[in-house]
């Protein structure tokens, strides 16, 4: 289904193509000189060779033989000692003394590399800094929704401040997205669960359920540079875009998803391959990693993002889906008040996506709703709002109100 608004004030297309185009350009351009400023550490996990161990190899000849700092196999393989002690105990110990058969040596040694590696390739300080100003910053379209006050000039701020504080600025790791993925990845390459993006996984999933999906609306710094995009390109609180917008079917977007988790997560137990790794849109921050088919793929999809509202939220993202299902326990979400509900549909045609739809008309499971505000402007009796659930209950009116909804739909 497209979407063009009938309007004369309008922009030509070229104008918002090109503008589209400068944002793509200057993301892309800034992001790889930030990076070179900031030095920041290698991403992702280097490759172990072929381990040469056998049983009666002493812990230091094991770590010679291969390469291995003598602290890492001490660690594999059960030996204590600070790291000054590790090589003269190391020079004692066996592998078979310690009780391990090569196999389960080799598979000891290949788990600790990956967590000390996933260690050294994060910079905690970064981490705390981004996590500390996600959560401040986030107040602020919280504040708006709630009112509501979020003009489009507030929206254009908040998406350019995030893309440029959360992405250009503090880079492409972390992100909602790749705790999702990394820790299904380094499960089933490396078969090793890394605690800190559990709970930074933990602390992503505390914020959409406080407030329905907000790390996504207003937060990930690939989601509001998708959102920044479309809002160029959708003019005002209309549905119309100047260039014409596509809505894909819910059905369609969430089943290939859904499909989509599924492969990535049994070619990552099954190949031991992170399927995503190459194609990363997140790298957008970090373009001196991106492969070539990573970058043309990356480009694709933010033309795309254009006329289709938040295509890798809804097509592939692991966190997007797993944040979908956390949905229905948000606290603080769009609500209907459906005493004032005239039932002229107009916040479910304002809605980029099918999610207000489901919404108003009581669907167990809507589309993801990415608390954009749009439903909320368009009712013209301010039914709908963005609030927690002692502020809009189910009123009288509610069951009538569904049927004439749904007699309509
Ligand atoms: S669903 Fe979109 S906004 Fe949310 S983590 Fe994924 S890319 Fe970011
Ligand atoms: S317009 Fe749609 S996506 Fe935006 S807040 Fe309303 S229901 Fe959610």
């Amino acid at each position: 289904m497209t979407n063009t608004e009938p309007s004369n004030k309008r922009p030509a297309p070229t104008v918002v193509a090109i503008l589209a185009a400068g944002v793509i350009l200057a993301v892309l351009l800034l992001s790889y000189a930030a990076r070179q400023v900031a030095a920041e550490k290698p991403e992702g996990i280097p490759a172990l060779g072929e381990l040469t161990i056998t049983a009666d190899m002493t812990l230091a000849q094991v770590a010679k033989t291969n390469q291995l700092p003598p602290q890492l196999v001490a660690k594999a393989l059960a030996v204590e000692p600070a790291d000054s002690q590790a090589q003269t105990a190391g020079q004692s110990l066996t592998v078979a003394g310690q009780g391990f058969t090569v196999e389960e040596a080799r598979a000891a040694i290949i788990q600790t590399h990956a967590l000390m590696m996933e260690r050294q390739t994060k910079d905690f300080t970064k981490i705390f800094i981004k996590f500390g100003l996600w959560i401040v910053l986030l107040i602020i379209p919280l504040a708006l929704l709630a009112r509501p006050r979020l003009t489009r000039a507030w929206r254009l701020t908040l998406l350019s401040g995030g893309v440029v504080v959360f992405g250009v600025i503090l880079g492409s790791d972390p992100s909602p997205m790749g705790t999702v993925k990394d820790m299904i990845a380094l499960a089933g390459e490396h078969h090793v669960l890394f605690i800190p993006r559990l709970i930074a996984l933990g602390v992503f999933l505390a914020l959409v359920v406080f407030a329905n999906k907000f790390i996504c609306s207003w937060g990930c710094q690939f989601g509001v540079l998708q959102e920044l995009l479309y809002r160029l390109n959708r003019q005002g609180q209309k549905r119309y875009g100047v260039i014409p917008l596509i809505r894909i079917p819910y059905a369609v977007s969430n089943t290939i998803r859904i499909v989509f988790f599924v492969v990535f997560t049994l070619v990552a137990f099954g190949w031991a391959f992170d399927l995503i790794g190459p194609i990363d849109p997140f790298k957008t921050y970090n373009p001196a990693a991106m492969t070539t088919a990573g970058m043309v793929f990356v480009v694709l999809l933010l033309i795309f993002s254009v006329v289709v509202y938040r295509p890798w939220c809804h097509l592939f993202c692991p966190f997007g889906l797993v944040s979908w299902l956390f949905e229905r326990l948000s606290f603080v979400k769009v609500r209907v008040d459906y005493d004032k509900c005239i039932a002229c549909k107009a916040c479910m045609n304002d809605c980029p996506s099918e999610a207000m739809q489901g919404i108003l008309l009581g669907h167990k499971l809507p589309s993801d709703c990415f608390s954009c505000g749009d439903c909320l402007s368009a009712c013209p009796t301010q039914a709908v709002r963005f609030a927690g659930p002692g502020a809009v209950r189910p009123g009288k009116s509610m069951a009538e109100k569904l049927k004439k909804l749904r007699g309509r739909a």
